[in-house]
């Protein structure tokens, strides 16, 4: 029988531990992406072409099984046109959704779900009543194109919030109320074949520049976990949902408010593949490809740092106990994610103890 085979569009670090994940269930990954040397490129068979260049996805459907993403910035349309050839998980309109941050924000509301005030800005004089709404300090977003922070700024008057706009180039944007959140947190769920869904613990995120440094699961609340596993299984039963889907939380004194959504695996998920019984890639794959999904319990505690704009000392990294290194194969930039590390420990004093020097030699190269 012939391996399955499983189209991944981009081939960033994500479409990497995809395909690393798949090798021991003989699936095989094929890839598109706009750079030869990308990451996924380095693991599985690659097609070098613009993610909405029509043929290169004709012919990357015709020689897979199911064809999925691990970005979300690729063209709605490209992919609605393939998904008659074969199955597009997970489905191009959750991805529109995703894709724009005011219909995001208006899925949430619309489920129920609780988010940031938000109000939206299509020209500069929506600014002024966007701020009177909100009150200060305000964050604007850009609704399309934003990640890790970038395509945002934060504004403490109208002076800086005008600034931001033109910044930002005048496109449509959201104007969102500051968050002062106690915690970031995180829920990922993977949504099989006939509905099967399961929930990772809860995680603890800490972002710096608005990009992701490091998580720690599990957070341990009953009731919040309950709600956002409630909040999770209405946004996936929606869409008829398949695969792996993230939402990110503020937890308030008040609870928690949604901030965005990932229709894919998430880098606040990396600590599942020592920390998890099926790490979110594996069962990424089993839910596209309709097969059970595996447990997603953590064995004990786990703790995950980026690895940020420059790659620390191998050798240094390595020589600490039971510290697992990922290194992506990235040319190192700025702020880029290089790869991470993880540490697995069954108490969770000891694994805080264990994440400080752990930190502090990645932090010292994180550039
Ligand atoms: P985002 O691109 O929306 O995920 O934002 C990146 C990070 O910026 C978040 O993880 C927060 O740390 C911070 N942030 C975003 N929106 C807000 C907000 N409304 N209030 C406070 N902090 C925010």
């Amino acid at each position: 029988m012939a391996n399955p085979r499983v189209g991944i569009i981009g081939a960033g670090q994500l479409g990497r531990m995809m395909a690393l994940a798949g090798y021991p269930l003989c699936v095989d990954c094929h890839f598109l992406d706009t750079a030869r040397d990308a990451p996924g490129g380095q693991v599985g068979p690659i097609r070098v072409a613009a993610l909405d260049d029509a043929d290169a996805l004709r012919a990357l459907a015709s020689e897979v099984d199911v064809l999925t993403f691990d970005i979300e910035n690729v063209p709605i349309e490209g992919l609605e046109q393939v998904a008659g050839q074969v199955p597009v998980y997970p489905q191009p309109q959750v991805l529109a959704a995703a894709q724009d941050r005011l219909a995001e924000k208006r899925l949430f509301r619309e489920l129920g779900i609780p988010t940031a005030a938000f109000v939206p800005v299509d020209d500069e004089s929506d600014l002024d009543r966007a701020a009177e709404t909100l009150g200060w300090p305000v964050v604007l977003k850009r609704q399309r194109l934003g990640y890790d922070g970038r395509g945002q700024r934060v504004a403490e008057d109208s002076a800086s919030l005008a600034r931001g706009w033109r910044e930002l180039e005048e496109v449509p944007a959201i104007a969102e109320q500051w968050v002062n959140f106690e915690r970031e947190l995180s829920l990922i769920a993977v949504r099989g074949a006939g509905g099967a869904t399961l929930f990772y613990p809860l995680s603890e995120n800490v972002h710096g520049d608005g990009q992701l440094v490091s998580t720690v699961a599990p957070y341990q609340d009953e009731d919040l976990t309950r709600t956002a596993e409630r909040w999770l299984d209405k946004l996936m039963r929606r869409y008829g949902y398949r695969g792996v889907l993230t939402v990110e939380f503020f937890h308030t004194d008040e609870g928690l408010l949604a901030n965005e959504f990932a229709p894919r695996v998430h880098n606040s998920g990396h600590w599942t593949i020592e920390g998890a019984e099926t790490s979110q890639f594996e069962n990424h794959l089993r839910a596209i490809l309709g097969w059970p999904l595996g447990e997603t319990a953590p064995r004990g505690h786990a703790a995950m740092v980026n690895v940020l704009g420059e790659l620390p000392d191998r050798a240094r990294v390595l020589a600490m106990r039971g510290v697992h290194f990922h290194d992506y194969g990235k040319q190192a930039r700025p702020k880029r994610k290089l790869g991470h590390c993880t540490i697995v420990d069954t108490d969770r004093d000891r694994l805080l103890g264990r994440l400080a020097p752990l930190r502090a030699t990645i932090g010292a190269s994180n550039r």
